[in-house]
């Protein structure tokens, strides 16, 4: 076999195989080696090296996709020293994922403008980061998935959907009251993920309010009770994170040397 037919027979295995990275770095590796008169298994390694990264860049891209997150917050990004409701250092131990692990839950509760979906997001990015399968919904986007998978014959397909990623993160509920049929939707999302996988979940009520979001309380007592049951609380109070920007924005744009008026 001539150089040439065996370069052709061995870039069409790489393709057949679909190592696609490690058939276009070919001719450069060959050359490459050549030149640095490397040894075969220094140049396999260095081929299949391609394609490990390549996987690996894909693989993370797909989590990346998959998760949805609506911003790009890290756990770095939180000022801690506007909040100091929250607990640094509990923060930074949920970053470290070993509640993953064990399949705790995370609860941020507050009023709006708090951080909570931003702490949640963060963990979130952290999840991803660690090549963990994560998915960011709010409670409404949930809720409607469900229904339309209800209507269309797909319920548990979609129960399977969320039963899924290690890291499930349900924004904002109790914004919106739930009719029972919503209601039981999130049930069974939290029902079937009890002790297998983590939930990180905001919500605007403190947990002794949860009944006024479902019609029934017997389901907003067995929700709290599945999610509780394993899980670490954040009871975030303070201001609003934005009102703080935008008043400070504004004290920056007030005339100086003016009187202020509501001090
Ligand atoms: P919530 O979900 O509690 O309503 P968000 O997480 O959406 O609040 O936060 C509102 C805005 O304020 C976001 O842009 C967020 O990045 C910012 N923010 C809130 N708290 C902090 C904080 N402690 N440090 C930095 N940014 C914050
Ligand atoms: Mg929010």
């Amino acid at each position: 076999m001539s150089e040439d037919s065996i370069y052709q027979s061995l870039r069409g295995s790489l393709g057949y195989l679909r190592l696609a990275a490690a058939a276009e770095a070919l001719p450069a590796e060959l050359d490459y080696a050549q030149k640095m008169k490397l040894g075969h298994s220094a140049f396999l390694g260095r081929l299949l090296e391609v394609e490990v990264a390549a996987t690996e860049e894909r693989r993370r891209a797909g989590l990346e996709r998959f998760g949805r997150l609506p911003a790009p917050w890290r756990v770095e990004d939180f000022d801690f020293d506007a909040q100091p409701s929250v607990d640094r250092a509990m923060i930074n131990e949920l970053a470290t994922l070993r509640f993953l692990e064990d399949a705790t839950n995370v609860l941020f509760i507050g009023p709006p403008g708090v951080g909570k979906t931003m702490l949640a997001v963060a963990l979130g990015r952290a999840s991803i980061d660690a090549g963990y399968r994560t998915y960011y919904t709010t409670a409404a986007d949930l809720v409607a998935r469900c229904h339309r998978a209800a209507l269309e014959g797909r319920w548990a397909t979609t129960m399977r959907f969320f039963a899924g990623p290690r890291l499930l993160i349900i924004d904002e509920v109790g914004y919106l009251p739930l009719a029972s049929e919503a209601a039981a939707a999130l049930f069974q999302v939290i029902t079937q993920r009890y002790l297998k996988g983590s939930i990180a979940l905001t919500t605007n009520l403190g947990v002794g309010s949860w009944g006024k979001i479902f019609d029934d309380p017997m389901v907003a007592a067995a929700m709290l009770d599945r999610l509780l049951h394993k899980s670490v609380v954040f009871n975030i109070d303070g201001d609003s994170y934005r009102m703080r920007t935008h008043r400070a924005r504004s004290e920056r744009l007030r005339p100086r040397g003016k009187p202020d008026g509501d001090k």
